[in-house]
C-alpha cells in the first residue's frame, strides 16, 4: 500500500510508505487530506522531484480498470462500476413531463429547432460513463504526478493486419503477432466455436484445412473453435467434417474492424483535449493480453488488464498489495414533487435516522453500504462488490466508516480478499 503525498501548494509528489507517512504525522509535518485512498497534504517544502507515472485505463460499458506505475512497480490500481440507472430515471422524467403538458394549458408553439444535436452527441447513459472515466483519471492526476495515459481502444489494430485475408499474417509469426491475430478471428467468429457455436468456453484457433494437409496460416483458413470440436475434426478439412460453408465464409473479410466504440473515441477525445495529445496513448487488447498473460502472468481482471496497459511493452511491473473498488453513485435526489400531477410535496428527508444513502458501514462484521432506508427501522445493506443485498438490519447496529464524497464510493481490498472477476461482458482468457 501507498500513501498519497501532495505539496503545500497542492501539487502531487511521489507516494510514499505508509512509515514515513505515520512519522510526518505525528510530528505534524503532514495533515491527512483524504482517507479512501489515503492522501496527505505536506506543511513543509520539499524538492518536487517526481519520476513519471504512468496510467493505464481499461475503458469498459460496466466495469473501467484503473492503474499507475512508476518506478517498475504498481502504485495505484482501482476497478471502477460505472452508473446504470442513468436511462430508466430518463425515462421516468419524461413520463412526468407527459403528464403535465396533457394537462390543460395555453396553446405553446412547437420549439424544436433548437432541439438540433451537436456533432459528438452521445447518448446520456453513454455520456455518463465517458465522463465518469475521464473525472477518474483526473482525480488519479491530483493523487500522482502524471506523465503519460494509455488508453486501450479496441482489440486489434487493423493497420498492422494489411489484408490478412489474402497476404496472410502467420499466426505463429511472433508471439505478439500471434495473439493479433486470435482477437482478428475472435471477433469475425462472434466469440464462439465455429462449428458448434458454442461461447464462454477457451477458444482456440483451428485450421480449416490442417497443415498437415497443406493448409496455410492465412487468416481465410483459420476459425475459433472449442477443445471438443477441435479434437473431433483432428486431420480432416473443414469440408470432410461436414462445414462446408464454414469453409466459404471464413473467405470473407471481416468487414468493420477497426470497430472503436463511442465511449472510448468520447474518453480519448476528453483525455487529450484535458492533458495534451502528447501525453495520451492509445493501445490495444491483443497488446494488453500478451502482456498480461506472457510477461506479467496476471489473472484477468480489470485492473490486471490496466497494469497491462500501464506497462511498456515486454516491462515487468512489481504487483501492488491492494485494489481500491470504485462505485459511481448518483448525487442527490433533486425530485421536488411527485405524483400524478405533481401534486405531493417531497417531504422525504435525506436523512432517515441520521442516515443518508450509500454510506459505507460495518456491520456484524460485514462491509456493505446502506442501499435503503425504511423510517420504521429496516435498512437495507448492500455488497460492495456485487451490489447484491447482505443483511436487513435497525440503523442502531451500524458504525459508519465513510459517506459518499465526490460522486462516488472508494473501498480498499486487499488483492488476496479479491479473487476472480466478476460482471461485465468478457471473453474467455
Ligand atoms: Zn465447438
Amino acid at each position: 500500500m501507498k500513501v498519497f503525498v501532495q505539496a503545500p501548494t497542492g501539487k502531487p509528489l511521489m507516494p510514499t510508505t505508509p512509515r514515513r507517512a505515520r512519522l510526518w504525522l505525528k510530528a505534524k509535518r503532514a495533515w491527512v487530506v483524504c482517507r479512501e485512498p489515503f492522501t496527505i497534504q505536506l506543511r513543509f517544502e520539499t524538492s518536487a522531484y517526481t519520476q513519471p507515472v504512468t496510467i493505464g485505463v481499461d475503458t469498459g460499458s460496466q466495469t473501467v480498470g484503473l492503474a499507475a506505475t512508476a518506478n517498475r512497480e504498481v502504485v495505484f490500481q482501482a476497478e471502477m462500476r460505472l452508473r446504470s440507472d442513468i436511462s430508466g430515471k430518463l425515462t421516468q422524467r419524461r413520463q412526468y413531463r407527459r403528464t403535465r403538458r396533457s394537462r390543460k394549458t395555453r396553446y405553446r408553439g412547437p420549439r424544436w429547432t433548437n432541439r438540433r444535436r451537436k456533432a459528438g452527441w452521445l447518448a446520456p447513459s453513454l455520456r455518463a460513463k465517458a465522463e465518469a472515466t475521464v473525472k477518474a483519471v483526473r482525480f488519479l492526476a491530483s493523487l500522482l504526478p502524471i506523465r503519460q495515459i494509455n488508453v486501450e481502444i479496441g482489440s486489434f489494430d487493423t493497420q498492422k493486419m494489411q489484408n490478412p485475408e489474402v497476404c496472410g499474417v502467420s499466426y505463429q509469426q511472433g508471439q505478439l503477432q500471434g495473439y493479433l491475430v486470435r482477437e482478428y478471428l475472435l471477433a469475425k467468429w462472434q466469440r464462439q466455436c465455429a462449428y458448434c457455436q458454442t461461447s464462454g468456453v477457451p477458444l482456440q484457433v483451428e485450421h480449416l484445412i490442417p497443415r498437415s494437409r497443406g493448409g496455410s496460416d492465412r487468416a481465410s483458413n483459420l476459425v475459433i473453435a472449442c477443445d471438443a470440436c477441435n479434437k473431433q475434426k483432428g486431420s480432416s478439412t473443414a469440408e470432410e467434417f461436414g462445414y462446408a460453408e464454414i469453409q466459404a465464409q471464413a473467405r470473407v473479410p471481416l468487414k468493420d474492424a477497426a470497430h472503436v466504440s463511442s465511449i472510448k473515441t468520447a474518453v480519448v477525445t476528453s483525455l487529450i483535449q484535458q492533458f495534451g495529445s502528447e501525453h495520451v496513448a492509445v493501445t490495444y487488447g491483443y497488446e494488453t493480453r500478451y502482456q498480461r498473460i506472457q510477461v506479467l502472468n496476471l489473472p484477468k481482471s480489470h485492473s490486471n488488464d490496466a497494469i497491462s496497459i500501464a506497462c511498456e511493452k515486454g516491462e515487468l511491473v512489481k504487483a501492488g498489495t491492494s485494489v481500491y473498488q470504485i462505485r459511481c453513485l448518483a448525487r442527490g435526489n433533486y425530485q421536488l414533487f411527485n405524483g400524478k400531477h405533481s401534486e405531493h410535496k417531497v417531504w422525504a428527508p435525506k436523512k432517515v435516522h441520521g442516515w443518508k444513502l450509500y454510506e459505507r458501514i460495518e456491520v456484524k462484521g460485514q462491509i456493505g453500504y446502506i442501499g435503503g432506508r425504511r423510517v420504521k427501522g429496516a435498512f437495507v445493506i448492500n455488497d460492495v462488490l456485487s451490489g447484491k443485498t447482505l443483511i436487513v438490519v435497525t440503523p442502531h447496529k451500524l458504525r459508519r466508516l465513510s459517506r459518499p464524497v465526490q460522486g462516488w464510493m472508494i473501498t480498499r481490498f486487499p488483492i488476496s480478499q479479491l479473487s476472480g472477476k466478476e460482471g461485465g461482458a468478457s471473453s474467455p482468457s
